[in-house]
């Protein structure tokens, strides 16, 4: 037989199983992921109206998440810009849909690199991670615009309709797939969020509690801070330890940005010296 070449062709019909099983190892970061987003959508509506162009109030931004195990759903819903119908179609459907063979082809060689997902912009669809249905119910902060509704199976099909949501923001629905019922459970989304969500810039919510503290003090000038300050910050991080010994508050300009607290804890001589 002839020696024969060629590449193998990807279409965007099965996008949906490289995404589930290949691209993370961890499915878990899908909530990172859609609370990510609704921190973004958050922030961007804090610098539209900063801009003067949001004509309504802004209020108290803030993201929840909420678990209903009757329903099998996690909730992800902020009151950050909300999109139109016409944003999801360019900013949900084109992107995985249409950019997919394009996106392999650029990051083929980075398949390791944990954070593929968020280079791809294909953070939203880590959901089909866990969810064999998304819904998105959303509305735009501009004026006069509708609320719309997608659907969609993890297929290529999905469903645009009018929404009845009549305040501004975005409910991602996801509806956990079978093989996912691990995160139906009010412990495993509070440790994920603890793991992943502790320090975003704005408050989220889970089960009735703040999650995340949206101020974490080394994005503070030393000046501004006490000893105690220090040391609340590490006892908040490490509860049931003793006082650090001492620490340095990092805040570097150049050649990269750095900022954070690096604590030396106390050690204690329980541990046996071992020889060599
Ligand atoms: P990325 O966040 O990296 O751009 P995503 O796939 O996570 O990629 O999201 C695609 C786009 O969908 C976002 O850039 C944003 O425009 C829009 N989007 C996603 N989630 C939300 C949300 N909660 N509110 C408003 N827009 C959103």
């Amino acid at each position: 037989m002839a020696e024969e070449k060629g590449t193998l062709s990807i279409h965007t019909e099965n996008i949906f199983p490289i995404i589930k099983k290949f691209l993370y190892s961890d499915h878990e970061i899908f909530l990172r992921e859609l609370v990510s987003n609704a921190v973004d959508a958050s922030q961007k509506l804090k610098k539209l109206a900063s801009f003067g162009e949001c004509k309504e109030e802004v209020g108290d931004l803030k993201v929840t998440v909420a678990l209903d195990e009757n329903a099998k759903t996690i909730t992800i819903s902020d009151n950050g810009i909300g999109m139109t119908a016409d944003e999801i179609k360019k900013y949900i459907n084109q992107i995985a849909f249409s950019g997919a063979t394009e996106f392999l082809e650029k990051y083929k060689d980075k398949g390791e690199d944990k954070q593929i997902i968020g280079h791809f912009g294909l953070g939203f669809y880590s959901a089909f991670m866990v969810a064999s249905k998304v819904e998105i119910v959303t509305k735009s902060f501009r004026e006069g615009t509708e609320a719309a509704r997608w659907i969609c199976d993890g297929s290529t099909e999905f469903e645009i309709s009018a929404a009845d949501k009549t305040t501004r923001g975005t409910d991602i629905i996801l509806h956990v797939a079978e093989d996912s019922k691990e995160f139906l459970d009010k412990y495993r989304l509070q440790n994920i969020l603890d793991k992943y969500c502790k320090f975003l810039p704005v408050q989220i919510e889970f089960d009735a509690k703040v999650v995340n503290n949206p101020n974490p003090i080394w994005t503070k000038q030393p000046s501004e801070l006490k000893d105690e300050d220090y040391i609340n910050f590490y006892k908040e991080l490490y509860p049931f330890t003793e006082d650090p010994l001492f620490w340095i508050h990092l805040n570097v300009d150049y050649p990269f940005n750095l900022t954070g607290i690096l604590y030396f804890p106390k050690l204690k001589g329980e541990f046996e010296v071992q020889k060599k």
